[in-house]
């Protein structure tokens, strides 16, 4: 798989204005209490926790809209970008029982899976004649898969393709694998894991930071600071992964804030963070205490997406997660912050194990298409949001691959 990775024709020609002058605040059409936090924005200044809350309370999109536009056309230009990836979700056996996960399972459960190191790297030989560029993985937290196992994996998909960007584990497997697995620090496991192919973890796991949130939808699971722990010990050794949030659950405006607040305080000390990925809760009946929440809304969705965008000024990226949102609302969202589609994705496990009825793959024409409507300039990208020029997907092509996952 060839990839060249390229300077991007720049600036686009309909990009130019924006780039001498950025694009213009129109104040007329920003309510009063929104025009200070505009201000801020529009003279680069970082806005604070209480603006963040201001914006979370508004109803006007339209407003949050523009703020969030003038941020992603000075980060991004005109382009919306995509990545041609594979999703693998190994196992979903795992020792803990999160209350929102419907994808997790204990072993003598009917819907245990867990996948054998040959289908794993079948599936992803598979998928490499198609143009993938990442191989995303994650699983549940599972108690008897050996280190060599996990290492081995890692070399025999390395060993596929030298360039294939391997994307895997979130920080809570990965303590799951030090602590439990491996029995070594963290540092050492990140770097065991990285011999053997690892090329960046992922960003599930957050959830919602709030310590009392967490002891109410994840009992057991790993705290905020040992999430950001693993994420700031991986940017120490030079790597990069993205940030996630869970949210629409049980948290509160100023649990979202607080979460962005500790995101970009991690973002200003490594500066290792590409992209910023969140996910709405999927509710179900088998959630038990969460079966009576209402799945985000659309407004909220594109609220949550707007203010994430103006608040966090220190990640370039914003990815719009369509397993999740559905693409006509991913789409949508291009207009509301958001300068990536994330990726072509099959076969999606834990989104749709909950119950989201969106596909479970879109073709790159079908991602182009509507980056295109959109009116912004579709270009694939890699795994640290560069944009590439391969040897070369072909548009309409389908591309196996499960989705960046919440999961663990
Ligand atoms: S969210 Fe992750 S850690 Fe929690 S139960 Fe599900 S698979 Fe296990």
């Amino acid at each position: 798989m060839a990839i060249v990775f390229v300077a991007t024709r720049w600036p686009p020609v309909h990009a130019s204005r924006a780039i001498k002058q950025g694009l213009p605040m129109n104040y007329q059409l920003i309510p009063k209490e929104l025009r200070p936090i505009a201000e801020k924005v529009e003279a680069q200044q970082r806005i604070s926790e209480a603006d963040a809350l201001t914006l979370y309370a508004t109803n006007d999109l339209n407003a949050l809209g523009i703020i969030a536009n003038v941020v992603r056309e000075r980060k991004n230009r005109n382009y919306a970008t995509y990545i041609h990836n594979r999703y693998i979700n190994y196992s979903n056996v795992c020792i803990l029982s999160c209350q929102f996960c419907a994808f997790a399972a204990k072993k003598r459960d009917a819907h245990a899976f867990e996948y054998a190191i040959d289908e794993i790297v079948q599936a992803v030989t598979d998928a490499l004649p198609l143009g993938v560029t990442e191989v995303h993985m994650v699983g549940g937290l599972h108690p008897t898969l050996k280190k060599e196992w996990y290492l081995d994996l890692l070399k025999r998909l390395r060993a596929l393709d030298p360039q294939l960007h391997i994307k895997a584990f979130t920080a809570i497997e990965v303590r799951h694998l030090a602590q439990r697995i491996f029995k070594m620090p963290i540092r050492d496991t990140l770097e065991i894991l990285r011999e053997a192919g690892l090329g960046s973890i992922t960003g599930g796991g957050a959830e919602v930071f709030d310590p009392i949130v967490r002891d109410q939808i994840c009992r057991g699971k790993e705290t905020a600071a040992e999430w950001l722990d693993v994420h700031r010990t991986w940017h120490s050794m030079g790597g990069r992964s993205t940030c996630t949030m869970l949210y629409g659950h049980i948290e509160t405006l100023a649990h979202r804030a607080d979460h962005l607040r500790q995101l970009r305080q991690l973002q200003d000390e490594t500066g290792g963070f590409t992209g910023f990925v969140p996910f709405a809760f999927e509710p179900t009946q088998s959630h038990r205490m969460l079966a009576d929440i209402k799945r985000a809304s659309a407004f909220e969705q594109l609220r949550n997406l707007a203010v994430s965008r103006i608040y966090l000024d220190n990640i370039d990226h914003l990815t719009a997660y369509w397993v999740s949102l559905g693409l006509p609302l991913a789409q949508v969202s291009l207009s509301y912050g958001v300068d990536d589609l994330h990726g072509t994705i099959l076969e999606e496990k834990i989104f749709h194990m909950a119950g989201a009825t969106t596909p479970q793959q879109q073709t790159i024409a079908a991602l182009e298409h509507a980056i295109r409507e959109a009116g912004r300039d579709p270009v694939q990208r890699d795994s640290h949001y560069r944009h590439i020029s391969a040897g070369s997907p072909i548009s309409g092509q389908t591309t196996p691959g499960q989705a960046e996952l919440a999961c663990a």
